[in-house]
């Protein structure tokens, strides 16, 4: 059996983009360095916004790039039933609630989380009666929220070291299936992570912040922990985070200028003192050179100069 599990988790929202391949090589490289073995899932929950041909695309991708998988990949669209019953069983824990405030309430009541784009939530709709819930509910489908303790939780990540946050405080109540029905990513991920037997998750520093949430979920759920790495992102010499919307750095469109995948990920591996400048490198050998300690050295993110000219 393999020591270590690790997984690739893209979201099929667009063409892969060099953020996304950094951190699929990263995750990839680990796992390989200790002879373990990787998991592909597909998170889609969101079947409706997500084109189909984009998660054709990405296995595509990851091929050409030579990052193979063990197993899967597995489709997050179609495992509903596994997140209905940890929703059941949050339920039955008396820990959910129905919340029927608008986007427009939440913006009126708190500033968008700095980190990631949610909202820090006052708990307007925790204590209303179940009278009030039926009428609410007359005219607007709720979104169910999860209750949070007013609790310190923390992790020790591999590359940003101990990291704590106390939910109360820096998220409120969170969300964990929408009005629309669609499941939360922060249920998901976590059901999918233990159900899949993951070990070693490392994925962008953007999500830094949603794990105590996931370590709450897991502590709830009685699920098994896996270990952290956050990777620092890349970021142009502006400071700006490189994005999907950087269509000239996606993978579409570095394979129609005649990019190989060896240029790509030797130029991955230089931005982190892997590699020689221009020096090509397969996926095998970035693990071969990986070291946990060139991460650390980069932590405060990536900084992807003049990538065009260097790639
Ligand atoms: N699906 C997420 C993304 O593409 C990654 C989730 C995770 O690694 O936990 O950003």
């Amino acid at each position: 059996m393999a020591s270590c599990v690790g997984r690739f988790a893209p979201t099929p929202s667009g063409r892969m983009h060099l953020g996304n391949v950094f951190s699929a090589l990263m995750a990839w490289a680990s796992v390989r360095s200790q002879n373990g073995s990787i998991i592909l899932r597909i998170e889609d929950l969101d079947i409706r916004a997500h084109n189909p041909e984009y998660s054709s695309l990405l296995l595509n991708d990851l091929r050409w790039l030579g990052l193979e998988w063990d197993s899967g990949p597995f489709y997050q669209s179609k495992r509903t039933e596994h997140y209905k019953e940890a929703l059941n069983s949050l339920k039955q824990k008396d820990l959910l609630y129905p919340c029927f405030c608008s986007r427009a309430d939440l913006h009126a009541a708190q500033a968008p989380h700095v980190s990631d784009n949610t909202y820090m939530y006052t708990g307007t709709c925790r204590n209303l009666s179940y009278a009030e819930q039926v009428e609410l509910s007359k005219h607007k489908t709720p979104a169910i929220r999860l209750c949070v303790p007013n609790k310190t939780y923390s992790f020790e990540d591999r590359v940003y070291g101990l990291t704590s946050q106390n939910l109360a405080e820096s998220c409120g109540d969170f969300i964990v299936q929408r009005a629309d029905g669609v499941f939360a990513y922060q249920l998901a991920v976590v059901v999918d992570d233990a159900d899949m037997g993951v070990t070693e998750v490392v994925r962008g520093s953007d999500l830094l912040s949603s794990t105590p949430r996931q370590i709450y979920l897991q502590d709830v759920l009685g699920l098994s922990c896996s270990s952290y790495a956050h990777l620092p992102l890349l970021v142009a010499p502006d400071g700006r985070r490189l994005s999907k919307r950087d269509h000239d750095l996606d993978l579409g469109a570095l394979r129609a200028q005649g990019k190989t995948s060896e240029e790509i990920l030797g130029f991955l591996a230089y931005c982190i003192g892997l590699a020689e400048k221009g020096e090509p490198l397969s996926a095998g050998q970035v693990a071969d050179r990986f070291s946990w300690d060139a991460l650390c050295a980069h932590r405060k993110n990536v900084v992807v100069e003049h990538f065009l000219q260097v790639l």
